[in-house]
């Protein structure tokens, strides 16, 4: 269900359109499913999707500003459905974008794949995170560091912690059946966050640029499988 709603609204991205007919979107197709948006309400977050432009990180609210050609969107979206949950994450273009934009999201992608193919039973937890660091360093990006993945399942947000960077070798072992959701934010310029008035809004703090992905992720007996894909 995260996979199908995030792809439609990806879908309906384009100059014009505003991030609060895109939350719209979401809770209809939240309701036809009869599946609950798994952000709205929770800790007083007022919409279905965080729906983060250009130098926003994460924790964007929706608004009536329209999206313009060049912009970049990151939308988060999760749902909970017969008792568990599930979260995922895309950076999309609206129309066409900048080549420096269009780099910082597929090396941000890369980055959340390399996270992912870290995955397998036996590994330890900050294998995912140095995957994920390496990709996004060795493009010249940072990593953001006040904001981390996390294990999921019958609540949105269970431990351990999964940070996007650090040493490779430390934190938990993984074991068949646990499920994480992996979710780099990479930042064009300093990884310094700046959190606005509102109490959500992560926004960086030099008005660089910055991209999201995120897969909710099991492990499994051969390695992992991505929950949150189509
Ligand atoms: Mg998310
Ligand atoms: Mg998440």
């Amino acid at each position: 269900m995260v996979a199908e709603i995030l792809d439609e609204l990806s879908g309906a991205v384009e100059p014009g359109i505003t991030t609060k007919e895109l939350n719209e979107l979401a809770l209809d197709a939240c309701k036809k499913r009869k599946a609950v948006a798994a952000f709205k309400g929770y800790s007083g977050f007022p919409f279905a999707i965080c729906s983060s432009p250009n130098e926003v990180i994460v924790h964007g609210f929706a608004t009536d500003k329209p999206l313009v050609e060049g912009d970049i969107l990151s939308i988060d979206f999760g749902v909970l459905y017969d008792g568990f949950y599930g979260d995922s994450a895309v950076t999309v273009p609206v129309g066409d974008v900048s080549k420096d934009r269009d780099r910082l999201m597929r090396v941000t992608k890369e980055s959340l794949f390399a996270g992912i193919n870290a995955v397998a039973p036996g590994a330890h937890l900050s294998d995912i995170s140095n995957a994920v660091q390496c990709v996004a360093e060795d493009a010249g990006y940072t990593v953001v560091r006040d904001f981390v993945g996390h294990g999921i399942g019958r609540a949105l947000h269970e431990d351990p912690q999964v940070p996007n960077y650090g040493k490779p070798g430390y934190g938990p072992i993984l074991k068949t059946g646990m499920v994480l959701a992996i979710e780099p934010m990479v930042n064009a310029g300093s990884p310094q966050v700046k959190v606005l008035d509102d109490g959500w809004t992560a926004v960086t703090k030099d008005g660089c640029c910055s991209a999201h992905f995120e897969h909710t992720v099991a492990v499994t007996e051969n390695g992992f499988e991505i929950l949150t894909s189509l």
